[in-house]
């Protein structure tokens, strides 16, 4: 797990004003990763580092010269100059540490006025830029690591039985869609599907009337294993790239009805978004905490135990997601927040995630994402679906224009955020995950 150093400096300051306003989401201590170009623009994606409201541009700053003398950083912005991140991911924590600390030492206040030309002319604003996916995803997984959330949605659908028994043994995954993942800002169309009314014996196919979000955390690989090569649990850290925000959209009706007995397919395969910018673990470093079990439990099978990960393996990342309706954005109305939770919570740590999906031999590649599943809290109000926090869709939200929500509407905007913070070091942020619903598009004949 990587150590504080002086990137992590809380007081640290860079040139960049921007950077160093109260909140903002990208101090010099962030430095996190997208795929972008100008706006609208003909250029090439490619890799940029967050900076304040700016994006420095990786591949005008390996080709300025001013890692000249940093040889693995000049190699790791050049494997991040092309249009997905996925070379980069495959270079591993020292070469992205060296990436770190020398545009640290780039953008740090007390940069010579030379310097400070050189790498002003590879900044872009970042309003003047659109975003991509920051890899090729070959594969997708989505855990279930919030017993919260287990516990709350297994209530809805076997309340005999809510928490199944292998839950507080096993890493619940199953492998979804890489193709359906899209990045922040790009629309989603409400899915159709096969639905069983309530006292009906024959489904229909409709537009789902139940769409739901789900408040997730996205991590994406870097060095993956050879086939029949387990990662060890305390690895498993130096083969995780980054983290960004995550919405698995959800189908609750079609899922109720597909989902025995192989786990969801078609209420979860239609689409999947994610914030644009990708935050280190190195970034993250300050903000490793102890695991957190409402039941205490230690006696994990040997393979997903050890000291490490149970005093340092959880992150306290700040979570929340609210959403605004069309008449609300009319309105110029803020994004209603519904649901503010931490990643602390989760039952099983990123590492066992790693650990466990990689036991039996699979292998993990560059670029591959995992999710940790919907990320609810102890409290109703630390729940990160609509299905918990309308329990089941009986309780309606009243959102500030007066319109009531179940589930969401045409025209609904979701937004998610994420941020760390805590006394004595810097405030770091994900940015936004962000997508509007479409209707459901005509059926084809
Ligand atoms: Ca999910």
């Amino acid at each position: 797990m990587t150590a504080l150093n002086h990137t992590h400096a809380p007081d640290a300051r860079s040139w960049v004003a921007s950077a160093n306003a109260v909140g903002t989401d990208f101090p010099i201590q962030n430095l996190p990763f997208a795929i972008f170009k100008r706006r609208g623009s003909a250029e090439a994606m490619r890799g940029g580092i967050a900076i304040g409201d700016q994006v420095l541009d990786l591949q005008a700053l390996a080709s300025s010269g001013c890692l000249a003398g940093h040889a693995l950083a000049h190699s790791a912005a050049e494997a991040a100059s092309h249009s997905t991140l996925n070379a980069l991911m495959a270079l591993g924590p020292t070469a992205w540490s060296a990436l770190r600390h020398a545009v640290f030492d780039l953008l740090a206040s007390g940069a010579s006025a030379e310097v400070q030309e050189q790498v002003q002319a590879c900044l872009i604003p970042q309003a003047d830029v659109e975003y991509g996916l920051p890899a090729h995803i070959g594969d997708y997984t989505d855990f279930y690591t919030s017993i919260y959330h287990a516990t709350n949605v297994g209530k809805l659908f076997r309340p005999d039985n809510p928490l199944l028994p292998n839950y507080c043994w096993v890493p619940i995954g199953y492998h979804g869609r890489s193709s359906s993942v899209q990045v922040s800002g790009q629309p989603i169309h409400r899915p159709r599907g096969q639905v069983m009314a309530a006292g009906q014996t024959v489904p229909q196919l409709a537009p789902c009337a139940r769409l739901d979000w789900e408040l997730e955390l996205g991590v994406f690989m870097g060095p993956g294993n050879a086939p029949g090569r387990a990662i060890p649990l305390d690895a498993a850290p130096d083969h995780v790239f980054g983290m960004c925000l995550l919405n698995d959209w959800s189908a609750r009706d079609i899922q109720a009805w597909e989902y025995q007995p192989l786990g969801p397919f078609l209420s979860k395969n239609f689409g999947t978004s994610i914030s644009p910018w990708v935050v280190t673990m190195e970034a993250l470093a300050p903000y490793h905490c102890a695991m957190e079990r409402p039941d205490g439990k230690q006696d994990d099978v040997d393979y997903l135990r050890s000291e490490n990960n149970r005093n340092r393996g959880a992150l306290d990342i700040q979570l929340r997601i609210g959403l605004t309706s069309d008449t609300m954005r009319a309105a110029s109305q803020p994004v209603h927040w519904v649901c503010q939770t931490s990643y602390r919570h989760a039952y099983w740590t990123l590492a066992q995630m790693v650990a466990h999906h990689t036991v039996n031999g699979c292998n993990l590649q560059p670029g591959d994402l995992l999710g940790t599943g919907t990320l609810s809290g102890p409290t109703l109000d630390q729940a990160g679906a609509l299905l918990e926090l309308t329990q089941g869709g009986k309780v309606p939200l009243t959102l500030p224009d007066g319109q009531t929500r179940t589930f969401l509407q045409d025209g609904d905007e979701v937004t998610l955020q994420g941020w760390c913070e805590k006394p004595g070091a810097a405030r770091i942020g994900f940015g936004e995950c962000q997508a509007r619903v479409l209707p459901a598009t005509p059926t084809q004949t």
